[in-house]
């Protein structure tokens, strides 16, 4: 088996910039992803958006396409599934390993989010900007944040009728009051005032202070209920209405996938908008030595933040464990602190590169910066638990209503962990991506304290994975 000097978990912004600076500064990179094009969610199969990275990955990178990673030895031995419906198991080895394997949707449960034609809002945007498919012909876009926005307005610029679009939130207001965290985000600004401008070019309502509680129909969704909420999303008595469409794209933000960061024992910390994220410092170092973290993994915070992050780790990765040394080869060269944050780059390339990490680390800077307003304006208030009802259903692998939740709080669990346990919530094909930070609200509802969205994440295998395989009896391959 060849050993890499490192190992890049990922191909979204983050896993790219961390590949090529990582390769361009002399180390000797495998990049693996589980999906089958580069990009991540972000460039997802619209390569021509995000020409540098991509044109030089194939030069430089040892890039494998179709490599989902189920988990990784201290060391590193990096374990993933390849071929044919995801079969054969390979194993390749580092030095070193950047991890940025992104996001996925944060789901909330409302009666009749099981229907079909109810999806994601990540969900419908795959399947337009991947397979070009339509969720429907009126659909309804609903739940909070920005990227209802690129989602109302793609699947309107393929033909489709959008309803409206409800964002749960009162953003115009709020990020006014906050008008401090845009400076420097002009970018930001402008892409909204674009996104704004495609709304009314198609004539899609944006209704903030409203939301989808409840979907309806016999085989698939046929109609939505939606009421105006106070402040913390409660239904305002009397303002419900019903919206006929035959699909629905919902989403309240994002979580970050770490699976295997706390596999290999990250440190974690809770962000602004209440996920866990791999904590890191200034070159994105996490508190497992040789392991680095960039990207969505710490903490939602969009695409420039994540190129910004993967550029920092590559480049902190290759003056910590320089090409042709041992793994264990320690420390930063020239690690200088300044106002800026650290120089992260060994003396030799230092001088020349400098302005780059100066002008990396602003971007980051602004890019969290930005995203904590976001976070704080765009937040899921404690309300979405009243459209609940007993029979909804919380965790859809396992078909886990709400009363077995409440059961299990009676019963005496006073955790996520626990009302697992009690009620199977999250052991289901999803292992609890979709279900466990609602679950871990609707548990703090019930039994008091804070949510524990933690507890979920941390398990031995973090992919599906056949059982002949992990009792080694399937045909491995080294790479
Ligand atoms: C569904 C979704 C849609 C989004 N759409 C937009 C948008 O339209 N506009 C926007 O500004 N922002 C969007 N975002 C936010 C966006 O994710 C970020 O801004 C940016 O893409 C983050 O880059 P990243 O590299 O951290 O993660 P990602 O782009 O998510 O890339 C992570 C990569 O890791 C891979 N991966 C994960 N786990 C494994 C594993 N175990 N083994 C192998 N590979 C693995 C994935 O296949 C993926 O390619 C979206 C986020 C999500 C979750």
């Amino acid at each position: 088996m060849s050993l890499h000097d490192l190992a890049v978990i990922g191909a979204g912004p983050a896993g790219l910039a961390a590949s090529v600076a990582a390769a361009q500064a002399g180390l000797s990179v495998v990049l693996l992803d589980a999906a089958d094009r580069p990009g991540g969610q972000y460039y997802r199969h619209a390569a021509s958006e995000n020409p540098n990275d991509l044109l030089r990955l194939r030069h430089l990178v040892d890039y494998r396409p179709g490599h989902r990673v189920w988990t990784v030895e201290p060391g590193f031995t990096i374990h993933a599934l390849v071929g044919e419906r995801e079969s054969k198991p390979v194993e390749t080895e580092a030095k070193a390993l950047v991890i940025a394997a992104g996001a996925h949707d944060r789901s909330l449960p409302f009666p009749g989010w099981d229907l079909p034609g109810v999806m994601t809002a990540g969900g419908a945007q795959a399947l337009l900007k991947g397979n070009r498919v339509n969720l429907g012909r009126r659909v309804v876009v609903a739940g909070t944040g920005p990227f209802l926005l690129p989602v109302a307005t793609g699947l309107a610029a393929a033909g489709v009728d959008v309803a409206a679009v409800y964002e749960a939130n009162r953003p115009v207001g709020l990020v006014a009051a906050r008008s401090g965290a845009l400076l420097g985000s002009a970018g930001k600004v402008a892409e909204a005032a674009r996104y704004g401008a495609a709304l009314v070019r198609h004539r899609i309502p944006y209704r903030w202070g409203h939301a989808v509680i409840a979907a309806h129909g016999s085989d698939s969704v046929e109609a939505v209920s939606v009421a105006r909420l106070d402040r913390d999303w409660y239904p305002v008595p009397g303002s419900e209405r019903i919206v006929e469409c035959d699909a629905l794209a919902v989403g309240y933000g994002f979580t970050p996938q770490l699976e295997l960061p706390l596999q290999l024992g990250c440190a974690t910390r809770i962000d602004s908008d209440g996920s866990q994220v791999v904590a890191v410092d200034a070159a994105q170092r996490t508190s497992v030595p040789g392991v680095f973290a960039a990207g969505e993994t710490t903490g939602v915070a969009g695409v420039q933040a994540a190129r910004a992050e993967g550029e920092l780790a590559g480049l902190a990765a290759a003056a910590m464990y320089p090409a042709g040394a041992p793994s264990a080869a320690g420390k930063i060269v020239g690690v200088e602190r300044r106002a800026q944050g650290p120089r992260i780059l060994p003396d030799n390339l230092h001088d020349r590169r400098v302005g780059g990490v100066r002008g990396l680390l602003a971007r980051r800077g602004r890019g969290r910066r930005f995203a904590a307003m976001l976070h704080e304006v765009f937040a899921v208030r404690e309300g979405w638990a009243s459209w609940v009802r007993d029979d909804t259903l919380v965790c859809r692998c396992e078909e886990v209503p709400y009363r077995d939740v409440v059961a299990a709080v009676e019963l005496g669990a006073g955790d996520l962990r626990s009302v697992k346990l009690f009620s199977r919530v999250g052991m289901g094909w999803c292992q609890g991506r979709v279900c466990g930070y609602a679950t871990a609200c609707l548990t703090a509802g019930l039994a008091g304290g804070s949510p524990d969205t933690a507890s979920l994440g941390a398990r031995a295998i973090a992919q599906p994975v056949r059982l002949g395989t992990l009792a080694g009896n399937d045909e491995k391959e080294n790479t």
